[in-house]
């Protein structure tokens, strides 16, 4: 078959047919999948029922559902029989410029629209027709016209927002010509399947990434989805892979209908080795799309990847200056593999008109993998940015990564400033416009309140209303008081959903306060990682700023090391935790979003989950490091915690990644010693934890400082490793401090020295002197 000539879906042709007849099982268990409502199918100029793919396609002049001028239109009839569908044997012709088909019952809320064109030979040359298709004053089709070398139909498809329970379509022939349809589909879909922030849509790729053609009769919305081998940059750098397990595990029946089930059974998976003697750590899929239009494009994951749960994580890119971490176990939403889920992301192509999508593998995730099973791009229509060209508009529109705090910015009145100093720099001729963090297809609203759905705001720009942080946390309730800190008091609260949350209330004296709730959102909202504390939301409504965490259940590894209650932590998970932050820290400085300095390192900073995995926690100090390799520093008034400032910071004030490596050498020493930074108690000598504890690494005394409820546990080259790497991280000039990586890969091996019986025996050099960079 053919590709068609222009954006359209693809109907299928003959040969598409009779693969859905060989495999009608299928077709009956997907249909079961996901179930739609009221529906229209439509056979246009035509008294005809005519079944296409189990859907019965009435003829417009005998359906009671559609009306229609009879006096302006007339029916046409091809001269020969469609090998393809007998729906495309037949045309309804439209001459008048105010031509409609109207369709009663449709129904409120999402639909999705097929408009069938087929110019079939005929005594009214089809191909010549020009016209417009519109819907209340929204443009769906402009100039539109299928050229006669179209050897198979074209489908154009479009997701609308119906709010009356009828559809009025609009024909309007251009000039003297004329307008034609052969078929029309309309039927309503559940809520959510456009995001609310883009509730109109107009297909243009649809793609089964890693698998061959998925026909509409393999998928329970009739949509077909093409391969990805003419989109892909380097063929090479990713392999097709089918999951060997059928059964997916559907989180709710939204996920039932996002995509066909083939889409997800198939991925292109790419992994850390050679391929023809070349590297790849990126996979790149581009598109030819309309410029300057906004986009969404949807991309579907289902992890039959991983050889176990969090075992892989990585990038999701849009172009080179977008990137979101894929990683659907980090969230705690998936207990298990094979579980569909889909990202959003709004994208503004420039004048490039290209819109482009990869994925890349990360060297924190064990099993460097990356997988993508589909990819659907959608521009948006009907709103006046999809039209409009302004490339001043576009330039304000591409900062998007923290739209919503741009726009508390301006509440604020110091938008300019912030806009110019974190914005990253706008390339010459693509923008992404807003990263919409849809987690698992979060754009389906989960609950309406009267004032919009929480769910919802969690997308575009992370606000949440006031109201639902006061319906959260029982209106501040002082029982769900969990601690204080320099921003102001923390409450737990649960969300309206059902979602966990910590929600941090600024205090009204506060004067660090507005900085660092800008800071923090600008911060959390470039990044995700399993190991740093993801923001859900934030308010800046009336006089309050409030910002909504994932709540943290085990609390701060402080909490577990003294002066409480809970429990020690043996070794190994002290181990575990180090290594986490040690990750999570090196994704700040090191990860996609690049050169973020912490500042404020410190062992109340590090929270844990429920499960004890660490995350890294509270960037209002944090600063975005060096803009190019020629910086090494930044210049800034000094910050942080007592007892875990870098020297070298406090006496240049200048502010590099190793400041953090500093602070993070005192943790180190507070999980291995269980003591304060600072003990003001203890002898003058004693109180400050890294001077003492490095007078005793040094003189090879390691094991008289280590916290006496872990005598016994601790292997001795898994001690002097860990002392070794808390030793480095103090050194007192910056340059002979390790990067975070070189920590990171340390602590690992002082682990694995931990865990090995044979620790005893391996060769004690440093992972980073083995595997040099
Ligand atoms: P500080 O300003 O001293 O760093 P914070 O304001 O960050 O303190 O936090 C105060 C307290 O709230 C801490 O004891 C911490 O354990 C708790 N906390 C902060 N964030 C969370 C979270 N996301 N989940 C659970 N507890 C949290």
């Amino acid at each position: 078959m053919a590709k068609l000539p222009i954006h359209g879906v693809h109907a299928p042709g003959l040969t598409l047919f009779l693969i859905f007849l060989q495999y009608p099982p299928l077709l009956l268990a997907l249909s079961s999948s996901c179930t739609i409502q009221t529906k229209h199918f439509i056979n246009c100029g035509s008294s005809n029922s005519v079944n296409y793919f189990t859907r019965d396609f009435v003829g417009d002049t005998s359906s009671d559902s559609v009306s229609f001028s009879e006096q302006n239109t007339s029916t046409q009839s091809s001269d020969q029989l469609s090998s393809v569908s007998a729906i495309y044997d037949t045309a309804r012709i439209f001459r008048s410029p105010s031509s409609q088909y109207v369709l009663d019952r449709t129904g409120k809320g999402t639909h999705i629209v097929r408009l069938h064109f087929f110019p079939f030979g005929s005594s009214s040359n089809l191909s010549e027709a020009l016209f417009n298709v519109s819907v209340k004053g929204l443009t769906l089709l402009s100039n539109f016209q299928v050229p006669s070398s179209t050897d198979s139909p074209v489908v154009e498809e479009f997701f609308l927002s119906i709010s009356r329970a009828r559809l009025v379509l609009r024909f309007s022939p251009q000039g003297s010509s004329f307008a034609f349809i052969n078929a029309l589909e309309v039927f309503l879909v559940p809520d959510g399947l456009a995001p609310y922030y883009a509730p109109n849509l107009r297909t243009t790729y649809r793609i089964n990434v890693g698998g061959g053609e998925v026909t509409l009769a393999n998928d329970s919305l009739w949509r077909s989805w093409d391969p990805d081998d003419d989109y892909i940059h380097v063929p090479n750098a990713a392999q097709n892979s089918s999951s060997y397990e059928s059964a997916l595990h559907y989180q709710d029946d939204l996920d039932k209908c996002l995509a066909s089930e083939l889409v997800y059974q198939t991925a292109k998976v790419m992994s850390v080795n050679f391929t023809n003697g070349q590297l790849y750590r990126n996979t790149t899929w581009s598109f030819k799309v309309s410029t300057n239009a906004r986009h969404l494009v949807r991309a579907h994951f289902c992890d039959f990847v991983s050889p176990s749960l969090n075992t892989v994580y990585f990038n999701l890119y849009s172009y080179d200056n977008f990137s979101e971490l894929i990683d659907p176990y980090g969230k705690k939403v998936f207990r298990q593999r094979l579980v569909p889920f889909h990202y959003d992301l709004l994208v503004k192509p420039g004048s490039s008109g290209l819109v482009k999508v990869s994925i890349g593998l990360l060297n924190t995730s064990m099993y460097q993998q990356a997988y993508l099973n589909g990819l659907e791009i959608m521009v948006i229509i009907g709103s006046k940015d999809s039209e409009d060209d302004n490339q001043n508009k576009h330039v304000s529109l591409m900062i998007g990564l923290v739209s919503g705090s741009i726009a508390l910015l301006c509440i604020f009145g110091s938008a300019a400033i912030f806009g110019c100093k974190y914005r990253k720099p706008k390339r010459a001729d693509m923008s992404v416009w807003t990263p919409s963090p849809a987690f698992r297809g979060g754009s389906k609203p989960t609950e309406q309140t009267s004032h919009g759905s929480v769910a919802s705001n969690f997308h575009l720009g992370l606000t949440i209303p006031l109201a639902e942080i006061h319906f959260a946390t029982n209106n501040f309730d002082g029982k769900l008081l969990i601690g204080s800190g320099g921003f102001g008091n923390v409450y737990r609260g649960t969300l309206r959903d059902g979602t966990k949350v910590a929600v941090k209330r600024s205090k009204p004296e506060s004067e660090q306060g507005f900085s660092e709730f800008q800071t923090e959102i600008t911060v959390l909202s470039k990044i995700r990682h399993r190991h740093l504390v993801s923001l859900i939301g934030y308010c800046a409504e009336r006089s309050e700023m409030l910002l909504v965490y994932e709540f943290m259940e085990k609390g701060s590894l402080r909490d577990h090391l003294y002066n409480s209650d809970f429990p020690f932590l043996p070794w190994n998970q002290r181990l575990e935790i180090c290594i986490g932050a040690a990750r999570g820290l090196n994704y700040l400085h090191k990860g996609v979003a690049g050169g973020i300095i912490h500042r404020d390192i410190k062992s109340t900073n590090i929270l844990l989950d429920e499960n004890y995995v660490a995350k890294v926690a509270d960037f209002g100090l944090s600063k975005l490091g060096p803009l190019d390799q020629s910086q090494t520093h930044v210049s800034t008034a000094v910050k942080g915690t007592f007892g875990y400032l870098d020297p070298e910071y406090f006496k240049t004030q200048q502010l590099t990644e190793k400041s953090d490596v500093y602070s993070f050498g005192v943790v180190l020493l507070e999980v291995l010693c269980a003591r304060p930074s600072i003990d003001p108690s203890l002898p003058r000598e004693q109180a400050n934890l890294a001077e003492w504890g490095i007078t005793f690494i040094k003189s090879g005394n390691i094991e008289q400082i280590v916290d006496p409820v872990l005598a016994g546990q601790i292997n001795p080259n898994s001690l002097r490793k860990y002392g070794e790497v808390a030793e480095k991280c103090l050194q007192e000039e910056d340059k002979e401090r390790p990067s975070m990586r070189d920590v990171l890969l340390d602590l690992e091996y002082a682990l694995q020295l931990q865990q090995t019986t044979a620790g005893m025996d391996i060769c004690e050099m440093s992972i980073s002197e083995i595997f040099p960079r």
